[in-house]
């Protein structure tokens, strides 16, 4: 465990305190002040905004956040920051809440916050090893949330802003994209954090689509259509549907044929709309 002696944004408002960075809580504190204003710059705050906040570590992000938001829920893991916050921050409008963020209905405690707010942002550094669980349980369980700013691995972020026929397009390219608008808003060295992770970072853009067309009949079709596509890259979309679903593989070219594509086609092909219309062509009974 490494010991902490000062860490603090170069506005030097949060004090020192004695912490031990936690390795398992995925704990890469951002301290560079242009980085954290170009981050919370990225996302639609004003003074009627409620920020989301998954991770706020010391609170050097959450500090700036408060400068512009109504209010910040912030959601920390680690009991031991939970002092350093609140005297770092000492401010009620921050609501802070000292648990697993997978753990969380959050829009019950967004509803429980009982105020009203003009948006709902979220925004985070996320602790790498959890990424994507967490950006999933959001977009699958939140309707209040809008719109996402999220640092995270580059690798990952490629990913989820790819398009078809590249390296990083999969399974998550196509969720993403799926649910949301996103770009890639900035690209962040490992330098700049404390410790420096092993890999470089990007602040990827979110933005959930209010109206998703076309849109699938059935969506459990649909996410395990998605999934299957991608199980083994190198073989066509034809003979990985076959291993997963209860299909023939005549039946499966021929309705790839019909519906315009090769029978040879692979899955980083297919756009997502693509694959909306395809799972369109199959009921439960595939499953
Ligand atoms: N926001 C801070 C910053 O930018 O300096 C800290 C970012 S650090 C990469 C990730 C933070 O998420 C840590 O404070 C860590 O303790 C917290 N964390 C890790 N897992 C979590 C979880 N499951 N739920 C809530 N917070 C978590």
């Amino acid at each position: 465990m490494a010991k902490i002696g000062t860490i603090g944004t170069t506005k030097n408002t949060l004090k020192k305190h004695d912490f031990h960075i936690k390795k398992k809580f995925g704990q890469n504190f951002l301290t560079d002040q242009n980085i954290l204003r170009r981050i919370t710059d990225i996302a639609s705050i004003d003074k009627e905004t409620l920020v989301v906040e998954i991770g706020p570590g010391l609170g050097s992000m959450t500090e700036l956040l408060l400068e512009k938001a109504k209010n910040v829920l912030a959601y920390e893991i680690d009991k031991d920051l939970v002092p350093i916050l609140l005297d770092n921050l000492k401010d009620d409008r921050l609501i802070l809440i000292n648990d697993d963020i997978l753990k969380r209905n959050i829009d019950e405690d967004i509803t429980n916050l009982n105020s009203t707010y003009s948006n709902i942002v979220l925004v985070a550094n996320l602790p790498y090893y959890i990424t994507t669980p967490i950006i999933m349980k959001v977009l699958e369980e939140s309707t209040q949330v809008k719109e996402l700013v999220i640092m995270m691995q580059l690798e990952v972020a490629r990913r989820f802003t790819s398009v078809p026929s590249t390296k990083d397009y999969n399974s998550l390219s196509v969720v993403i994209q799926f649910k949301t608008e996103s770009k890639i808003a900035l690209k962040v060295p490992k330098t700049v954090f404390v410790p420096a992770p092993n890999v470089d970072s990007a602040v990827i853009h979110m933005k959930v689509k209010e109206k998703i067309e076309p849109f699938p009949n059935d969506l459990e079709v649909f996410y395990k259509l998605v999934r299957t596509s991608f199980t083994q890259r190198r073989k066509t979309l034809v003979n990985n549907l076959s291993s997963g679903f209860s299909i023939t593989k005549d039946k499966l070219s021929n309705t790839l044929v019909d519906l315009g594509f090769s029978q040879s086609v692979r899955a980083e092909e297919l756009t997502v709309n693509d694959f909306i219309t395809l799972s369109n062509e199959f009921n439960r009974d595939i499953l």
